[in-house]
């Protein structure tokens, strides 16, 4: 065995997670010597078909703006026109698109999304961390000792052809997905179903290349609004069950097809080879099975069990689990970049400040409150599936379960991180005391009851402005923090954002009781009960939007606006140009026929001769 080396972090696993934590580490901790392991070659990490390739706002200006990959994702992946939903009118006729009510997105978000090609992006994304002095181990971890306090831990790689190699690690971060490597040695994991808010689920998708996208639509924006929704991610919803569709950048412009399925309602064992499950396209989505049959299927994949809850992310005695090693929902809303970015930035933030010796009181309160922080925004997203068993076929539950759902996600999240807040100690434990599981749980509830009963609330659209009240959008931003670029840490006012997603919520609520159940749903004390207390907490909020800009008082909206307005003092506009070429500066005695056929042409006729500086 080789002597030990010895480097700040040890990361298990080089996928997505490994690799974007290891370039954020290097971009925020200049010199620090990380280590990445993963048994696959480069060329394998290429070629293989990933899943995860949609991301949706938080993932993807994290990519774009924190990892600096905005122009390399411009230039090697799709542009993402958000997510677009379907559901049957009839399930027993689904030849085509128009055979389903639709919400479509009419334009492209104001955060810039992209549908990546997983394979090249961690390719890439490795080749980049080598350039920028990661060690890169090709191996599998063998086995490791994860020791207490500061003492530093040990791991172990088998390495084709080299045996094995001993490393050391002040901090060791896990990476490595469904091996679970923290996982086992700690019993970290949770499984269970019950302990997952009853989330039981399967995926299985395949990839398939060269589709005859006219099947999907023959135009591809038919609102005539400048968007594609072909570049969208699709959701086909029927009983129990879901299917994306994504748009893949590669050769053949392939596409990623799959299906997540609750367990209760769909027989697994009816979907797990390739057969059965074409077969269950076809007879459920006709139109997405035209789509996959024009093409040539490339591989397939089926997942029993993907759902899992971690119990702890970030250990005092550094040791972190990130991606899939912590936690993984369900696909619906395309949140696993999104969970990773959270988690990334909060391991980044707890180790730098190690490397820079601040004060291990306050080292200690961010790794505190970051777990936990973290380790809630898992179990939240896990909280996002519940009942979706029941609701996920039924048009009029689930486009009002969106339109709520989307609230929260772009009046609360998006600005959340974009702002930095999650890296606030006092705020991500203000965000664990404020915990709305209990109100979404109501509304969960109010959407199953509607559906026993038989009863319809209409078709709620979440990109329209004239669905809840005041021309209100649940994709736009309460305050302006993508006009006036306030992306400094914690300047962006997320209390603004917080009291305006309260009030319209219990006005959602309101909303949502009358079209369901009509008066008595209006007026049953139970609503009233639900929106005032939304209420009351949206004027806690405006509260805090108060504090937060007493506090702000006097600092400019924008560092970078001030500065320029700064500068802008000693502006004085100088009307004259700089000669540019020397063809323009003729010498004194050279005539007009001397000069070159271009300046001869620009000369008025009859002119004799040029002079110099003309
Ligand atoms: C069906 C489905 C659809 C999804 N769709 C989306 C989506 O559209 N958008 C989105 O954002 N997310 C999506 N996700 C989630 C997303 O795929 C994951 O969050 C993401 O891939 C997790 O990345 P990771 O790095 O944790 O795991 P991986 O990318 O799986 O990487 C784990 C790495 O660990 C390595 N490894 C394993 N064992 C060892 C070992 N012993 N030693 C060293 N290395 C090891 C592996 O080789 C691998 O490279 C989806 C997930 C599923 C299941």
């Amino acid at each position: 065995m080789e002597a030990q080396q010895h480097f700040d972090v040890v990361i298990m696993g080089g996928g997505y997670a490994g690799n974007v934590q290891a370039r954020h580490l290097t971009r925020k901790i200049p010199g620090i010597k990380v280590a990445v392991i993963d048994p696959r070659s480069d060329e394998k990490v290429a070629s293989i078909h990933k899943i995860g390739e949609s991301t949706v706002e938080i993932g993807a200006i994290f990519l774009s703006k924190e990892l600096g990959l905005v122009d390399y994702l411009i230039e090697n992946h799709l542009p993402k026109c958000g997510l677009a939903f379907h559901w049957p009118k009839d399930p027993a006729q689904t030849d085509s698109i128009d055979d389903y009510h639709s919400i479509w997105p009419p334009r492209f978000p104001k955060v810039g999304t992209f549908q990546v090609h997983r394979g090249k992006l961690e390719r890439d994304l490795r080749a980049m961390n080598k350039a920028d002095g990661v060690s890169f181990f090709q191996g599998k971890v063998k086995d490791f000792q994860m020791r207490e306090d500061d003492e530093a831990h040990e791991v172990e790689i088998r390495v084709s052809g080299e045996g094995r190699i001993k490393l050391s690690a002040d901090h060791l971060i896990d990476a490595a997905s469904r091996a679970f490597l923290t996982g086992k040695k700690t019993d970290n994991i949770i499984h269970d179903p019950e302990d997952l808010y009853g989330l039981h689920t399967g995926a299985v998708w395949v990839r398939v290349k060269g589709v005859d996208r006219e099947l999907f639509r023959k135009d591809p924006d038919p609102l005539k609004t400048a968007t594609s929704h072909y570049y969208s991610t699709n959701h086909w919803f029927g009983h129990g069950h879901w299917f994306w569709m994504i748009p893949i950048c590669d050769d053949s412009m392939s596409i990623s097809i799959g299906a997540m399925f609750h367990h209760s309602e769909v027989d697994g064992s009816k979907l797990d080879r390739k057969e059965k499950f074409l077969d269950f396209v076809k007879s459920n989505h006709r139109a997405l099975f035209d789509i996959v049959d024009s093409g040539e299927i490339e591989d397939f994949v089926y997942w029993k069990k993907p759902s899992h809850l971690c119990k702890q992310m970030f250990s005092k005695d550094n040791w972190y689990a990130i991606g899939d090693a912590a936690y993984f929902g369900d696909a619906f809303y395309s949140l696993g970049t999104t969970t990773i970015a959270f988690a990334v930035e909060s391991v980044t933030e707890i180790i730098r400040a190690k490397h820079a010796g601040e004060c291990p009181d306050s080292i200690e309160d961010k790794r505190s409150a970051y777990n936990d922080f973290n380790v809630y925004y898992g179990q939240t997203v896990m909280h996002l599936y519940r009942d979706h068993h029941k609701h996920l076929g039924n048009a009029s539950a689930m486009s009002w379960r969106i339109y709520l759902e989307y609230m929260w996600w772009f009046g609360v999240w998006v600005p959340a991180f974009i702002g930095k807040w999650h890296l606030d100690p006092e705020f991500a434990r203000a965000t664990i005391r404020h915990c709305e599981k209990g109100f979404f749980k109501t509304m969960y509830d109010d959407f199953s009851r509607m559906i026993d009963e038989g009863r319809n609330a209409g078709f709620i659209d979440c990109y329209r402005a004239d669905q809840l009240a005041f021309g209100y959008c649940p994709t736009d931003e309460h305050t302006e923090y993508m006009e006036d670029a306030i992306f400094e840490p914690q300047r962006l006012d997320i209390y603004t954002s917080l009291a305006r997603t309260y009030f319209l919520t219990s006005l959602f609520v309101l909303k949502y009781q009358w079209k369901a159940f009509g008066l008595p749903g209006l007026l049953s004390p139970r609503t009233w009960r639900r929106s005032l207390r939304l209420l009351a907490k949206s004027g806690y909020m405006k509260m805090g939007s108060l504090r937060h800009r007493f506090e702000n008082r006097g600092r400019p909206v924008s560092a970078a606006h001030a500065q320029q307005t700064q500068d802008f003092k000693d502006y004085v506009y100088k009307p004259n140009l700089q000669p540019w070429t020397s063809l323009a500066q003729p010498e004194q005695d050279e005539t007009i026929d001397t000069l070159p056929r271009r300046v001869q042409e620009a000369a008025p006729s009859g002119i004799p001769s040029a002079p110099a500086g003309m």
